[in-house]
């Protein structure tokens, strides 16, 4: 689901690799002012995932359809929304060192300047 592909920064020259989306079994946040980017595990999340999961109304994933599927007929939790699971994966990502906050939309940024004009080639792997 996720990958990895080579970027350039178009404000200091610097080349650098960038993720994209998470895997099967976590997302993937970036710090919205550093870009430093981290990945947070279903497990790390608990009951807010299964949650997600009870509000769904298919799998969320195919790979992990069986589970899915017996969380939300089995699992007695109040269901929530996306946009409540975004903030709730937000929160446990929580602060940068840089004093930035992890988000799940936050743009890629520069290593070297932290900025945000780059131009990304092409991919180097992917994962799941
Ligand atoms: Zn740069
Ligand atoms: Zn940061």
């Amino acid at each position: 689901m996720g990958y990895q592909v080579e970027a350039k920064c178009l404000h200091c020259g610097t080349t650098f690799t960038v993720e994209h989306d998470g895997g099967f079994f976590s997302h993937l946040v970036r710090c919205d002012k550093c870009g430093k980017t981290k990945f947070i595990g279903f497990d790390e999340l608990g009951e807010l995932h299964l949650r997600y999961l009870k509000g769904l109304s298919g799998p969320y994933c195919i790979a992990n359809a069986e589970y899915d599927e017996y969380v939300r007929t089995h699992v007695p939790l109040e269901p929530i929304s996306e946009s409540e699971y975004r903030r709730g994966i937000e929160d446990v990502a929580g602060r940068c060192a840089c004093g930035g906050k992890y988000t799940l939309d936050a743009p890629p940024r520069c290593p070297n300047c932290h900025s945000t004009r780059l131009k990304e080639g092409r991919v180097i792997r992917r994962y799941d």
